[in-house]
Parts: structure tokens; sequence; C-alpha cells
């Protein structure tokens, strides 16, 4: 059929564009990314631009400045610990300023004293002279054919180079006016979205900023409003399907409450009844249970799921990686055997050799395990349950809709639970979890520790530090959170990389520093993450990526740099990591803008340690546009939008999708068509590559 090319050349694999070989299409695959289709939409995470050189008189504290400079003399290496720093004076004819590189010793051999470069990099006052760190190195002539222009930098993992993304985007792009825009015209015309083809142009190469800000919008909506329509589409299904699995509550599940060391709070009672009512109620449940961190929702699951398997059945739980999926096996076998429980847990997750693997799906398969505990794995074709009574899903409601949408499709009916500690602003909540019910765990167990809340300038930091290797002496253990990974990705922040070789250079010998970053491999992540949960190292310099649900009571320090830069949702979400032990814990946020309002702006962290009324202030603080600095992440990150950001979007997209399932509730007009294909499309993934 002759209309069956353009959708060919949108899904054919990348290796079908120009220059992109087996291995390039490999690394692709490794982001999610296999098709040209799903090219387009790996979204840059900032952009690099390229202003015209200053002169040292205009640079400002924190800024990232070029000047066309030459250097005094050839720089100087110099040893500090492992370190190398290659230190140099430059002068652009007027001012004389310095120049720093960390470990990069080969520089100085491709350095000459008294030729022209244009240095670009982040600039700080030191004593009476400016620095300008790690500063990146053009001849004039390259410098001339990149100003101007907004350079985007995407995601990247080992190996993949940011060049090679662009140079794949550019080809893929050529076929971009092949897509069908699956969004109703008069929707996109009703809130003046930009056309998708050109959204997606725009966004990988902008002219500017307010450009950039459109094409985001456009596709910020596309992706609230097919999330919706596919938690909509559920949310009909669930009503039409009456009979769920009709449970018991049995004594053993009482007497097991009664041998607890601590009484239940009054929210926990309060929704464990709610969950046992749906769960013998003869429906099926769809739940969400929400509560802050250290609210104590896993004995919660621990109980549903003790309750499914006294009925027979098997239960799972899935966790959003391997080291949390690890921590909820060892609590549920330590408790199994404290209580003498009749669970048969099994873990499965990405870490499992081929033949424990096998052992674990056959053992699933004849019901001899009856409490299976993983990550997505235990999603996957390959696993058949024998009597799936309840799945769970930890920290991760949006991947919780597209299994449910994946068990759907396997004919299974099994209760569904899903445990958020993302503390949502009613309004919104409605509108994401509209498919669910919700319970809220709205009590934290009596007698915890407060943590103690500093907030502070850039100055205090050698305070920070020394406070820091004072905890480790004592025992404990510390994250710093940095916002960026390497150099140069927002104007003026700290990096993880650069920011653990100063830490380590400051803190004596025997603290253990370690780093833990997005860009590391699944298994480089889990491994640094257990070493920090044995307690083999000291202090965790991390970006947000330990944000989720992670569990060491031992560390009890969480330093925030940069913090302004963050959303004070996800202030208080890291927070949550210390806190969750006997010792006393500490916040420090430090705060290096000069702006009043980012004080202000986060002192509500300081005041109180309730994530709703700090989620609320969130959404009244932030406005569109923040963006593309640091990203929402966790259990409702999405690619371009950011539901507090794009608040307003959400509730657009909402109300469109309300609209139509009121005109059309199964989808089916001829004219919905090209939104039924785009649901399915989204809610039948692989699941392999959720
Ligand atoms: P979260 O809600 O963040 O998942 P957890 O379930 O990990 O919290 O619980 C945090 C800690 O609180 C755990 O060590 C747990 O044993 C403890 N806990 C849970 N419920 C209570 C309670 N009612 N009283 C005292 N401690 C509790
Ligand atoms: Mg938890």
């Amino acid at each position: 059929m002759a209309d069956r090319r353009p959708q060919a050349e949108l899904s054919a694999p990348v290796t079908d564009l120009k220059g992109i070989g087996e291995k390039t299409g490999k690394l692709f695959a490794s982001c999610g990314v296999r098709t040209v289709e799903e090219l387009l939409h790996y979204y840059p995470r900032a952009y690099d631009s390229y202003a015209a050189p200053c002169f040292v008189r205009d640079f400002r504290e924190g800024g990232r400045f070029a000047v066309s400079c030459r250097l005094l003399r050839v720089p100087s290496l110099t040893h500090a610990r492992r370190y190398a720093i290659l230190s140099g004076e430059a002068t652009d004819g007027t001012d004389v300023f310095r120049v720093q590189w960390f470990n990069q010793p080969y520089l100085k051999n491709t350095l000459y004293a008294g030729r022209e470069y244009v240095l670009r990099g982040y600039v700080k006052k030191k004593g009476r002279s400016w620095l300008m760190e790690q500063p990146g190195i053009h001849t004039p002539e390259d410098y001339a054919l990149l100003r101007g222009s907004l350079l985007p930098r995407y995601p990247l993992v080992k190996g993949l180079k940011n060049a090679t993304v662009i140079k794949a985007m550019h080809a893929a792009l050529e076929r971009v006016s092949l897509l069908d825009d699956p969004v109703p015209e008069r929707i996109v015309g009703a809130h003046d979205l930009m056309p998708l083809s050109e959204a997606l142009r725009i966004l990988h190469f902008p002219s500017d900023d307010e450009a950039q800000a459109r094409a985001r919008r456009r596709l910020a909506f596309d992706e609230f409003f097919f999330f919706l329509l596919g938690i909509r589409s559920l949310k009909a299904a669930a009503a039409a399907e009456e009979d769920g699995i009709r449970m018991e509550r049995t004594d053993p599940v009482d007497s097991f409450l009664g041998r607890l060391p601590f009484p239940l709070t009054g929210a926990q009672k309060r929704v464990l009844a709610e969950i046992t009512a749906d769960m013998t109620g003869g429906g099926v449940m769809h739940r969400l249970v929400q509560g802050d961190v250290g609210s104590g929702k896993t004995i919660l699951a621990l109980i549903a799921m003790l309750i499914a398997v006294e009925n027979g059945h098997q239960a799972a739980l899935m966790a959003p990686t391997q080291v949390l999926a690890a921590q909820h096996y060892e609590t549920f076998a330590r408790m199994t055997e404290q209580y003498d429980l009749p669970f048969r847990p099994v873990l499965l997750s990405g870490t499992c050799s081929a033949g424990e693997r096998r052992q674990a799906l056959s053992r699933i398969a004849s019901g001899n395990v009856n409490c299976v505990i993983g990550t997505n794995a235990l999603m996957q074709d390959a696993v058949q349950y024998r009597s799936l009574g309840l799945v769970i899903t930890d920290e991760q409601h949006r991947f919780g809709v597209r299994q449910r949408e994946y068990l759907a499709r396997k004919g299974e009916k099994p209760h569904v639970l899903v445990m958020s500690a993302t503390p949502i602003p009613r309004t919104l909540a409605m509108i994401l979890y509209g498919d669910l019910q919700v319970s809220l765990v709205d009590e934290l167990p009596a007698g915890r520790k407060k943590i103690k809340n500093a907030l502070v300038g850039p100055e205090y930091r050698p305070k920070a530090w020394a406070f820091i290797a004072k905890q480790a002496a004592a025992g404990r253990q510390a994250y710093v959170i940095c916002p960026m990974i390497e150099e140069g990705e927002l104007a003026g922040a700290e990096n993880v990389l650069d920011y653990a070789v100063k830490l380590s250079e400051a803190m004596p010998e025997s603290v253990r520093v370690d780093i833990l970053h997005g860009q590391m491999r699944a298994e480089d992540k889990d491994r640094a993450m257990e070493r920090f949960a044995r307690h083999e190292t000291d202090v965790l310099v991390s970006t947000t990526v330990v944000e989720v649900g992670v569990n060491v009571p031992n560390a009890t320090v969480m330093m925030i740099e940069n913090a302004e830069r963050f959303g004070i949702a996800q202030l208080h979400q890291l927070r949550g990591r210390v806190g969750r032990g006997e010792e006393q814990s500490y916040c420090i946020f430090v705060n290096t803008s000069e702006a009043e309002e980012a004080g202000k702006r986060m002192e509500i962290l300081t005041k109180t340690n309730d994530g709703f009324r700090i989620a609320d202030e969130d959404l009244k603080q932030r406005g569109p546009g923040d963006l593309f600095g640091v990203r929402q992440s966790g259990e409702l990150a999405f690619r371009a939008a950011d539901i507090y950001a794009d608040a307003d979007l959400l509730r657009l997209a909402s109300a469109d999708v309300d609209a139509i399932f009121a005109e059309d509730p199964s989808l089916s007009a001829d004219r919905h068509a090209p939104l039924r294909e785009a649901v399915e499309k989204c809610a039948f993934p692989d699941p392999a590559t959720l």
C-alpha cells in the first residue's frame, strides 16, 4: 500500500539512518531508542549557547563566559593527591585572569604561550583575581562558527557521544514531516500549540530560548494528553470488569499484627482497612497508597501480600531499582523467619544469573514460590504465574499504569496496589491518579527524631565538609547532591565528578568518597549504592538518582549543593533519605543564588516536614520556564513535561481528555482512530524496554 511508506520510514531501526552503524544502534537501544521515531522523541536535557567573547571586566561571579585571550606562559602542572591540576594565566590584553584544568595533564602539550585562543568556562573570584575553571579551548576561527547557536546536549551513556546523537538527529529530522499528528486539530488550535513536526525540529535545534519554550510546551502537552488518555481508558475498562478475586482476611494476619514490636499508626490502620475492604469485596482493587517518606508503607504492602498468600494466591512486589528490590527482599525474608510467615519469597532482578532465573521462573510457574519481589523483570512475558492475586508497585505510578495494561492483555486480573511517596497537591493528584482510589498515610510513627535543617550560603561549605568529616569519624555516612554530572551542563552549578575530587581532597584520607549518577551503567549504579548501603563508603556524591526510596539508616547527613536549582518538593524527597535511623540527622541546603527570593522560597523546608504543604508551596512557586534546569525526577518524571511547572497544561490536557471520553467512551469513532492507535502504541510497549 502506498500509504505504508511514511510509517515504515519512521518505524525503521535507527541503523537505517545514514552513518548509524550496528554499534551505535546498540548504544541507542540501551537508551530505549530503537526506531527513527523514538529517536525523534529523544529530547535534549540542556543546550549550549556560544555568546560573543567578552572582556575580563565583564565577568560576573558564577557566570559562564568566553574570552579572546593569550596565555602568558605554558600552564604548569601540579599534583594534589591523585589529581593533576594544570594552571596558568591568560590576558585579554587589558586584564589577567587564572585558568585551571583538572585531570587533563595532556593539555599541557597542546597549549602555547602567546597564541590566541577563545577560552570558555565558568568564572569565580579567587582573592583579587578571577579564576576560570575547566574552560573549553577553541581557536578564534572555530569559535566564530559556533557563535549564536544553541547546541543540544543529549542524555548519554558510556560510549555514546553527543556529536553522534546530533548527527543522527539531523538525519532523523529529514523524515520528521512524515509524522502524523495524532492530536485532534481543534485541540492543537484551541491551545495555540505548535505543529508536532515543527515542535520536534525546533526542540532539537532551536534558534533561541523562546522558540525552544514553545516547542517544549507542545511536546509536554502531548505527554500529558496521552498519559491521561491511557489512564482514562484503563478506568473505563476497570469499571466494566466487576468481578475480581474475592479474598478473606484470616486469623494469622491479625495474629501477626499483634506480634509486631510497634502498634500501627492510626493512618496505617485506616489504610489497611481500606485495602482489606478492596481485597475482600469481590471487585478488583486499584488503589494508590500515598504517604510521606518514612510513614511506614512497606509494612502495609507486606500485610496485603500476606492476605493474598493466606488465600492461596501469589503476590508480586515491584520496585524501580535493583537496590530497592533487594532491600525489600531482605525485609521480607527476615520477617518471614522472625514471624514464621507463610511466604516463600524469591528475588527476580537483572542481577540474577541465567540459572537462578530459570529456576525462579519454574518455581513461580509451579506455584512453589508465592511471593515474588523484583524489578520490572517480574512483568516480562517469560514470567508465568500460577495464580497471581496481587501486584504491588513501589514508587512507580507511571510504570504501574503500563504494567496493569500489560496484565490486562495477558488476561489476568490481580488486585493492584501502587505505593507512592511523592506528595503532590490534591488537585494534581486527582488528575494524575484519576484511575485509582487513593489512601493517605498521613501520620508518621511516633518517636522519630526530627531532622535538623540548615539553609546556608556557599561560604559555609568548609564548615559543612568539616561536619561531614566529623560524622564520618563517628561512624555515620553522608550524601552530597549536585545538580549535574559533569562540567558545563548548567551554568555555574556544581557537578558530581569535579565535586567528588574537591571533596576527597578536603576530607581526611580515611573518608571514602564515592560517586553515583544517571549516566553510569545500571550495574555500576547498583554497585555504588550497595557499597554505600554496606558502609564500604562514607560519602556518596550523587545526582538526584539517589532520590527514590533508598533506605540507608546509617546516613545522617544530606547536603544539597545549589539547592536553589531544585523544586522544593524534590528537596523534600532528597531530605527523606536521612532521618531513617536512631541517630540525629541533618540536612544542609546550600543556596548559591544571590537572589533574595531563592532563599525565601526554601525557607518553608526549614519550617515544616509536611510533604503535602511543601508540594502545595512548590506548585504555587514554580512557573513554566524552569524546565531544562534540573529535571523533575522520580516516579512522576515525564520527558518534556513537569507536573509542577506545567500544571496549567496538565489541567488543559485533562479537560480535553474528559471531553473526548464524554463523547466517545470507547474511542471507537472514526475520527478518534489516530488517538486509539497512539494510546495502544504507548500502552503496550515491549515490557523489557520500560
Ligand atoms: P516508607 O513509607 O518511606 O516506605 P518504611 O515502610 O520504609 O517507610 O518505614 C520506615 C521505618 O518505619 C521502617 O523501619 C519501619 O519498620 C518503621 N515503621 C513502620 N510502621 C511503624 C510504626 N507504626 N511504628 C514504628 N515504626 C514503624
Ligand atoms: Mg518505601
